[in-house]
């Protein structure tokens, strides 16, 4: 017997029908005599129709107010998963985040999972029930409902796998696995059999929405082992080989490394040049603490050497939804002379090769430029770390990027 949490997206659980081929999988693995408890997220598209109403009713809107609006999906999606459970015959609840307790940080709509009351789930186990738990949901120190960000219903399986010490964390999606790029504008991508935590993190923080990056955080702290796999099967139809998606686990469970093992984009950026920033200490930290007090993220940095030695232009990046915001922090935060013109261009993407072999392989960033010149792409900005390359580059070339450079590194499918 082992015990399990499985994770349900938004498309598994898109629909009446789909909900009741979730529960037909759920039902399976506690029929095998597992203990299970399951996290769901909202039904396909609820999320966004929800987020579209907080904007339509007011724009700057109260953050609190926000996460109960937005949190309310999961409300529906739970219920409903338990109810076609207990048609199974499986005794079934849900939850909402505060029911367990799942208690987070105060930090709307980006809050982080602190502490998970066990107790009565684990009663709830003893007895063979299975606990249905609104995903992407907790509550604040102010007793609010809070939120996790998008695609948060991942970090609340993994956090609740490592509060209860699963033997393994099931995320169901909408495809098979990790895949060496986004299946979905590749098809040539190739499934990965085994992932390990680092590169995962990396692809997931360079835009592969496939896991939100705070669920592979949390999974290689707490050594969780995580499995993506598919919930588009009929479990009375799957095959044995139909099961295993990929794992994400250790580096040491790994016996073939590639130099590059997947490639990631991100459509979520913005380029903000400062033009005519003086050339002498103190500027950069005045600039950057600026948008740190706006709780503006900043992910890449150029600066060019000042050809007058007066002043030089700084470009990086922020998120595209963040942009409005740092330009207002910039132009309100900055003392007079810090910078001349700002520019902000939205119209960019990032995209990013990863693989833990780079660490002991040469000339893996001049293939990606050289690829990328072969098919006449400008780069824009470029950020490296010990296992990843980035290049920022115009929107309207990220798919033809993608795909050349997974040609390049040889991760066609034959
Ligand atoms: P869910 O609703 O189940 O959480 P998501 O839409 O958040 O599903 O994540 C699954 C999607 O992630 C896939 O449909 C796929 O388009 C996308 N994706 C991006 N990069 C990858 C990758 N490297 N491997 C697999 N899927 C990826
Ligand atoms: N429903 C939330 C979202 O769409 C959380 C999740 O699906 O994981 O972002
Ligand atoms: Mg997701």
């Amino acid at each position: 017997m082992s015990r399990l949490v499985l994770k349900f997206g938004g498309t598994s659980v898109g629909r009446a029908e789909r909900i009741a081929n979730v529960a037909a999988q759920i039902a399976r693995e506690a029929r095998a005599g597992h203990e299970v408890v399951v996290l769901v997220s909202a039904m396909s598209g609820e999320t966004n129709r929800l987020i579209a109403l907080t904007r339509e009713v007011s724009v700057l809107h109260d953050a609190r107010e926000y996460d109960s609006v937005v949190a309310a999906g999961e409300q529906i999606s739970s219920g409903l998963l338990a109810m076609a459970l207990q048609q199974l015959g499986i005794q079934a609840r849900s939850f909402m985040g505060w029911q367990v307790a799942i208690r987070t940080t105060g930090a709307h709509s980006a809050a982080r999972i602190e502490d998970i009351e066990t107790a009565e789930l684990e009663d709830r186990l003893a007895r063979g029930h299975v606990p249905i738990i609104a995903g992407f949901q907790g509550l604040g120190p102010d007793n609010r409902i809070t939120t996790l960000g998008r695609g948060g219903t991942d970090t609340s399986a993994v956090a609740f796998a490592a509060a209860l010490g699963a033997d393994r964390c099931d995320i169901y999606t909408d495809v098979d696995g990790v895949y060496t790029t986004d299946p979905r504008i590749v098809p040539k991508a190739q499934k990965i059999a085994r992932i390990g935590y680092e590169e995962m993190l990396e692809l997931a923080s360079q835009g592969a929405k496939v896991l939100q990056t705070r669920s592979v955080e949390l999974a290689m702290v707490h050594k969780v082992r995580l499995q993506v796999l598919s919930s588009f099967v009929d479990p009375a139809k799957m095959k044995a080989e139909d099961i295993p998606g990929t794992l994400v686990c250790d580096e040491d469970e790994i016996v073939e490394q590639q130099v590059v093992s997947g490639i990631a984009y991100s459509r979520d950026e913005a380029k903000i040049t400062l033009r005519d920033v003086p050339d002498k200490p103190g500027i950069a930290a005045d600039i950057f603490g600026a948008l740190d007090n706006a709780g503006v993220n900043v992910d890449m940095i150029v600066q060019n050497i000042s050809e007058d030695n007066k002043t030089t232009d700084l470009t990086f990046t922020v998120g595209e939804t963040d942009v409005d915001r740092a330009v207002k922090a910039l132009k309100q935060g900055a003392k007079p002379g810090e910078f001349g013109e700002i520019i902000a261009d939205t119209n960019v993407s990032k995209v990013s090769i990863v693989g833990i072999g780079m660490r002991s392989h040469g000339g893996v960033a001049r293939k990606m430029f050289e690829t990328l010149a072969q098919k006449g792409i400008n780069i824009l900005v470029i950020s490296t770390s010990e296992i990843k390359v980035s290049v920022l580059i115009e929107s309207e070339y990220t798919e033809l990027a993608v795909r050349a450079l997974h040609s390049a590194y040889d991760l066609d499918a034959d």
